[in-house]
């Protein structure tokens, strides 16, 4: 049987496709290529049966970046070989379906780290790049699109180009954060970050209100590697927008004086169980009954209070994987926000103004009862990516229950925090995004940048094959 004829759109290949929130369920005809001649075999499916596609990593965006409603799905994940590793150097190059938690598993015993990594170590390389991911350091370190050294993209044309700043630059910088719109990462090379140790220097401390974290986050900012502030959304009055703010640091050499020990992977990762009893796997169900507002009230204020005592003011050593990936250790933590599922709303707004917004965006949502349960504040700066989601300035990420009761009120709670956000000249990300309108995500990128992006579409993508539920939504009419 030749390749062209195993793929098919036949019923064995039609699946439910889910959102990482579970708050969007779709039936697509879901392939999983291996190599890049089996995906041009995707690719000539789909032409000659008029279908589009849309890539998927390991799904973990929260709404419809990797979803195709009735079309095709074409799933990475199995493309995750390591190709070529250079201890001495930290140069990387993997395929596109490797995920971040392959690589730090694969790089840390030789003293690296990958140099910008999310809040899961579940996302793949390739998805890693369509969304030009960033992490707690984004202020120092940009995204992680300033660690890839080169890809090879392969467009729906059947061409592939290898791209580098030197190389294909304007492709380079636009299909990183091009949201699978201009082609397929087949091949990944990137740089590690040289570690010295597996500890991280963790300090915590609280503040109240967003002029004093922004007024912290400065203060640290020049001496830390990583900053993240926890706010409590269900804060109200004196204390309103509480925070747990951690900053971490790297150790310098000779620091940790058993480096190979801490920088083992057994070191890093944290006890399936909890205090050698409860498995954490257990949790997500054992949450399931907060999932309301005086529940997720409870866990905030008990958050704030364990916080105060036990972490802020001190500082502690931790292994990176445990910092970075803390959630990872709760598996199936979202399962508590079943049957409904969860949105994420990021929004990033410059420095002068973020005060305000933010500040409003708790406001509104406590007006209108539909209160966050997680709310995660950032420091960022600008990058030179196209379709960029960042600022000279502060992100945060409110994560709310999406219910049948709430969710016209969660739409039009968006609108009015979106609009907030286009008006201070902000943007959003759309790996977050499940309920921006068009008008408002295409205000938060602007027509310019807009028009350039259709442009290189047009190149690479004459016949607009890519495409997906969130291209529709946002972008219909050139990548739609
Ligand atoms: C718990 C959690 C925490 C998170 N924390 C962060 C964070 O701290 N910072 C952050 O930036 N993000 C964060 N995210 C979001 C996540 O990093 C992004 O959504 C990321 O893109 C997911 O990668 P994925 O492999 O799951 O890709 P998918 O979600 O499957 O796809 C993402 C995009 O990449 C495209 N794509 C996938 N593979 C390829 C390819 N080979 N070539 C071209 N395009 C491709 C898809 O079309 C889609 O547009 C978090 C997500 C979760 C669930």
């Amino acid at each position: 049987m030749s390749d062209t004829q195993r793929y098919q759109l036949t019923q064995d290949h039609r699946e439910l496709v889910e959102s990482w929130g579970m708050n969007r369920r779709t039936v697509s005809y879901v392939f999983r290529p291996t190599t890049a001649e089996q995906i041009a075999d995707v690719f000539t499916l789909a032409k000659s049966t008029g279908r589009t596609i849309a890539l998927r990593g390991a799904g973990c965006s929260y709404g419809d970046a990797s979803l195709n409603a009735e079309q095709i799905v074409l799933d990475l994940s199995r493309m995750n070989r390591i190709l070529e590793w250079d201890p001495d150097s930290g140069v990387i190059t993997v395929e596109p379906g490797a995920t971040i938690r392959n690589l730090w598993l694969y790089i840390i015993e030789d003293g690296w780290w990958p140099p910008v990594v999310s809040g899961t170590s579940f996302v793949t390389l390739g998805g890693a790049l369509g969304m030009n991911i960033h992490g707690k350091n984004n202020f120092k370190a940009g995204p992680i699109g300033d660690h890839v050294l080169a890809f090879d993209i392969l467009l729906p044309t059947g061409k592939v180009k290898h791209c580098s700043r030197d190389e294909n630059g304007e492709l380079f910088h636009a299909a990183i954060g091009g949201f699978g719109m201009l082609g397929i990462f087949t091949r990944i090379t990137l740089q590690m970050k040289r570690v010295y140790s597996g500890l991280l220097r963790v300090n915590a401390f609280s503040t109240t209100g967003f002029a004093e974290i922004n007024a912290a986050l400065e203060e640290h900012r020049a001496q830390s590697d990583y900053m993240v502030g926890w706010i409590d959304a269900f804060s109200t009055g004196k204390s309103f927008a509480n925070a747990l703010v951690h900053t971490a640091n790297y150790l310098a050499p000779g620091e940790d004086l058993n480096p190979a020990q801490t920088l083992r992977v057994v070191n890093q990762e944290i006890s399936p169980t909890i205090m050698g009893i409860v498995p954490r796997s257990l949790l997500g169900k054992l949450l399931q009954p907060f999932n309301t507002n005086p529940g997720m009230r409870l866990i905030n204020l008990a958050k704030s209070i364990q916080a105060s005592v036990t972490e802020s003011g001190h500082t502690i050593l931790q292994p990176h994987a445990q910092f970075a990936f803390l959630l990872d250790y709760v598996p199936d933590w979202k399962f508590a926000y079943k049957p409904g599922g969860l949105i994420q709303f990021q929004s990033f707004v410059p420095f002068d103004q973020s005060e305000r917004v933010f500040t409003r965006q708790i406001e509104l949502s406590q007006k209108l009862g539909i209160i966050p349960f997680l709310g995660v504040y950032k420091r960022h700066k600008p990058d030179d990516f196209l379709m960029t989601h960042a600022v000279d300035g502060h992100s945060f990420a409110l994560d709310y229950p999406y219910t049948d009761q709430n969710k016209a009120g969660l739409s039009f709670l968006v609108q009015q925090m979106a609009r907030l956000v286009v008006d201070a000249g902000g943007r959003f990300y759309y790996a977050k995004d499940s309920l921006l309108p068009a008008d408002l995500a295409r205000a938060g990128m602007g027509e310019e940048r807009i028009a350039r992006f259709a442009a290189i579409k047009s190149e690479c993508d004459p016949e607009r094959i890519l495409r997906s539920d969130l291209s529709r939504r946002i972008y219909d009419g050139f990548a739609g």
